[in-house]
């Protein structure tokens, strides 16, 4: 039995012991937690209790955000020892499957994920995780940022994905905090300019904090005639769509240059209609991203050294005692927030 954070049906969250896998395996290490953030995912299954085809049916401990500090690690474990900091993947596949195979393990269908039902997620003080999924911060990494390289490495997967090149011009829809991570990976990734939109001014400010991140000021209705004016009347090199919002792509399509390239990563919440003849008389390619493969690394590297930092987006940082009251604070969707924390006693 360990003390978890646990999502006992749609809106009922509690602090309670609950049983939890805690068995080790030689490929496995064992971690406190130290620090876990809030996904907008964790706050949807608490508002609803399904997100697509997930659906919470028994209790289940919340929080896939998270960094810890190894306590013991397998026998087969040669990476990692105890008193290392990590950063922890929180999608198990199985390695051996096909799709792990080509590269893609991210797609693998047997793949298991912290608080995606039914599998437990991380706000509980120890965890038993896959050495191989674990990967250790450096000094100049805090727990703080390590527990926002997940968010990040949905960023650096799009940014990946849609073949970014030295010089682009993107537009992000949506300023939360992927859209803001994704922005600040395609600056990482060679692009020349980023403009970002969001209905939320407070939204758009602390994106437009970051040099490089433009705002699209305009109307809904005036996105595209903006972004055609920034570009000359070309449009931009890539469309990264961030909010989940239906009449987002109504405003992509037309901010893409010939040949442009539109990216989905936000989940829409219903099936989106997408005028395809707009899209195929311009040759508009379609790139789409579900969480990310191999880019940790990346991620962990770019913040070290400094070439993304992501400690102005943690906008609060809660007691796990209080860990009812930060979801209650994430729930409110204050403007100004992008990322709130759990910190573990430790
Ligand atoms: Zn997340």
């Amino acid at each position: 039995m360990a003390e978890a954070l646990v999502l006992e049906r749609p809106r009922v969250l509690s602090l309670r012991d609950i049983d939890l896998p805690c068995a080790m395996g030689p490929d496995d290490v064992r971690i406190r937690m130290e620090v876990v953030g809030i996904c907008g995912s964790d706050i949807h299954y608490y508002r609803h209790g399904r997100i697509g085809p997930f659906v919470v049916e028994a209790p289940m401990v919340l929080g896939h955000e998270g960094a810890g500090t190894v306590i013991a690690a397998g026998g087969r474990v040669r990476h990692l020892k105890p008193g290392d900091r990590v950063c922890i993947e929180p999608g198990i596949p199985d390695f051996s499957s096909r799709a792990s195979r080509i590269g893609l393990y991210n797609l693998d269908p047997a793949l298991t994920f912290w608080a995606t039902p039914p599998v437990h997620g991380c706000l509980t003080p120890e965890v038993v995780h896959p050495a191989s999924l674990c990967y250790r911060l450096p000094e100049a990494v805090s727990q703080a940022e390590g527990a926002m390289v997940e968010p990040l490495a949905v960023g650096l997967q799009a940014v990946h994905k849609a073949g970014v090149a030295a010089g682009d011009v993107a537009l992000v829809l949506g300023a939360g905090p992927i859209g803001i991570l994704v922005a600040l990976s395609a600056l990482a990734g060679g692009c020349a300019r980023v403009l970002i939109y969001d209905p939320a001014a407070a939204k758009m400010a602390v994106a437009t904090r970051y040099a490089g991140i433009e705002a699209v000021t305009a109307a809904p209705g005036d996105i595209a005639g903006f972004v055609q004016a920034a570009t000359a009347g070309w449009g931009v090199d890539l469309v990264f769509e961030c909010s989940g919002a239906a009449p987002a792509y109504d405003v992509a399509a037309p901010c893409l240059r010939p040949g442009g390239t539109l990216v989905c990563v936000g989940m829409a919440s219903a099936p989106v209609a997408l005028d395809i003849v707009a899209l195929i008389v311009r040759e508009i390619r379609i790139v789409t991203v579900f969480r990310y493969a191999n880019v940790y690394d990346r991620a962990i590297a770019l913040m070290a050294g400094g070439r993304i930092d992501v400690k102005p987006l943690i906008s609060a940082t809660y007691d796990f005692a209080d860990s009812i009251a930060a979801f209650g604070r994430a729930d409110a969707a204050h403007p100004d927030d992008v990322k709130i924390q759990i910190r573990l006693p430790g």
